[in-house]
């Protein structure tokens, strides 16, 4: 990175006041404080480098927030803690959602955001309406960075505005892989710098009499290296979400153990460097999430194939007693739900882990994860079980009582839950949960099961953003020249997930108008 000159019109006094608010907590542990440095770089008179806009995250976000900041002229560093960018957006599925309408968007997400009594949970019309008017964008702009895309879903649940709230793919590779591609190419195109194996560590700010806090850079960790680099019009936060933060998610998320099937860089730092400058934080309790499978050596998580198949296969979850808990072939976010429960009679979540059981039909007909990313897998699943059977993460019997014996469920139990639900097939009807798919008898031994956890797409909750993707403090007011998009705060979900592709359709709108607004502040 090159050596700017001075920053005249920061002075040291303004420099250090502001660097003692950034640093006000503590120094992130084994590095300078942001104070030390801050006091360093201002006694040096200079930065190490000078840019409008600092992005600190090279996802979807990250991309989407670059590419608009550069596009309104601004010049633009990204930060990447990674060797290569992508993050969980790479990992993904590639459905991004881009609405028909914006009334119809946003009925049907207030009805997804629907809370007891009448309420709803921490959103509201306003706010759905700004970012539905440019979520309606999320197509054009795609194909704008010449990617050609496709309507492949439209909103999960039968309430009005479904049929507006609509996602796409890319047609040449509807995965994350085919999305990234395009959004990388159109980073590489502007020639936007993107500075690799840097973590975005502390924002520098300084407190502005009667305006609050400012912020004026970040301190980024490069190997052995601090750099202080100033932005003269704002930062954005594109870090994702704190999957991998197991403090976080034992005090936001419940219950615990949740795992992440998604990029092991997402380790909450959006939130940690906002929440030093006073920011408020929102939906911390919310995150779209799935099955999952975690094996043992395995840092991801896999997406449960068994669940997201559900509808087409003969395979029942039950809980630690050995009961069914959930219509099977529901949306993952609502099985998820389920899977969260707390049964206070117990005194236990019962259904934490739970067991996938299935019979040998089953076995053959693929894989029960989801390997990750998923248009590019790095972690495997052998396509007929038989590795994981094998090394016993999928335990094996030749009849559903040994089976329960096995994985420690009264037998008897088990075996009347699976005898109902073979009932219920012949007679296609499911009274017990509604389930209309997948009616199918478990009945060719030898039968399976597999442990499944809740596991996270992405985590929801960060820094209160306005409908600018301004930073709000605690009080309401604007953190300056500080903007969140992403995973790091998705600003159209509640608690429950409207359809695949909200997150990184928030990625694209959030990103976008954190980009335009940051590029549009006065350096
Ligand atoms: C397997 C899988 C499938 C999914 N499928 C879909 C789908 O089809 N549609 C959908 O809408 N959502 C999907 N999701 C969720 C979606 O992928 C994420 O919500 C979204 O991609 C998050 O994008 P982001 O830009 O906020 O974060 P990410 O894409 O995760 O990018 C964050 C980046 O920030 C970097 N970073 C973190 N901390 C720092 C730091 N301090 N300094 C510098 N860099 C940092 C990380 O290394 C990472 O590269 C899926 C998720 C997974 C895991």
């Amino acid at each position: 990175m090159s050596r700017t000159k001075a920053d005249p019109d920061i002075s040291r006094r303004g420099f250090i006041k502001g660097a003692v608010v950034g640093a006000g907590a503590t120094a992130l542990s084994g590095l300078i404080s942001t104070t030390q440095m801050a006091e360093a770089a201002a006694k040096r008179g200079k930065w190490d480098k000078t840019v409008d806009v600092v992005v600190v995250g090279y996802g979807g976000a990250g991309a989407a927030a670059a590419i608009a900041a550069h596009d309104a002229k601004a010049k633009v560093l990204i930060l990447e803690k990674g060797d290569k960018g992508g993050g969980s957006t790479y990992f993904s599925g590639g459905f991004f959602v881009s609405p028909r309408d914006v009334d119809g968007a946003v009925t049907y997400l207030m009805d997804c955001a629907r809370a007891a009594d009448g309420q709803y949970f921490d959103i509201d019309r306003e706010r759905l309406t700004a970012w539905a008017k440019e979520a309606v964008q999320n197509e054009p702009w795609m194909q704008s960075l010449g990617a050609e895309v496709f309507i492949s879903l439209k909103g999960w649940y039968d309430v009005p505005g479904a049929s507006s709230y609509t996602s796409c793919q890319v047609k040449s590779n509807p995965t994350g892989v085919g999305l990234w591609e395009a959004l990388e190419n159109a980073v590489k195109a502007r020639k936007i710098d993107v500075s690799y194996n840097t973590s975005g560590s502390e924002l520098v700010t300084r407190e502005v009499r009667g305006k609050g806090v400012e912020v004026l850079g970040i301190v980024a960790t490069m190997g052995k290296r601090k750099l202080a680099i100033r932005a003269k019009k704002g930062v954005i936060l594109t870090c994702g979400g704190f999957d991998y933060d197991e403090t976080m998610l034992k005090n936001y998320l419940s219950p615990y153990p949740k795992y992440s099937v998604g990029h092991l860089g997402n380790t909450g730092d959006a939130i940690k460097m906002a929440a030093k400058t006073g920011a408020d934080l929102w939906h911390m309790n919310m995150a779209p999430s799935t099955m999952c499978h975690k094996l043992p050596g395995v840092p991801v998580a896999y997406p449960s194939l068994l669940q997201l198949s559900a509808a087409a296969l003969d395979v029942i979850f039950v809980n630690k007693l050995g009961k069914r808990f959930t219509n099977e072939e529901m949306p993952y976010d609502a099985v998820a739900k389920d899977l969260d429960n707390f049964d206070a009679v117990e005194r236990d979540f019962l259904n934490v882990p739970c067991w996938c059981i299935f019979d040998e039909k089953t076995r053959v007909k693929g894989p029960a994860g989801l390997p990750v990313p998923i248009g590019n897998p790095t972690y495997t699943w052998s396509p007929d079980n038989s590795l994981e059977i094998g090394k016993g993460w999928i335990v094996k019997a030749d009849s559903i009582a040994e089976l329960a014996g096995k994985i420690g469920v009264d037998p008897a139990t088990l075996e009347k839950t699976v005898t109902t639900f073979n009932g219920y097939c012949a007679q296609e009807n499911d009274p017990d949960f509604g389930r209309k798919m997948g009616l199918i008898p478990l009945d060719k031994a030898p039968y399976y099961a597999l442990k499944g956890y809740t596991g996270i797409w992405a985590t929801g909750g960060g820094p209160r953003i306005n409908t600018k993707a301004q930073v709000l403090d605690t009080s309401g007011a604007v953190v300056r020249r500080l903007y969140v998009a992403g995973s790091a705060s998705t600003f159209p979900v509640a608690h429950l997930y409207p359809l695949s592709g909200t997150a990184i359709g928030d990625c694209f709108a959030m990103g976008r108008i954190a980009g335009r607004n940051a590029s549009a502040e006065r350096s």
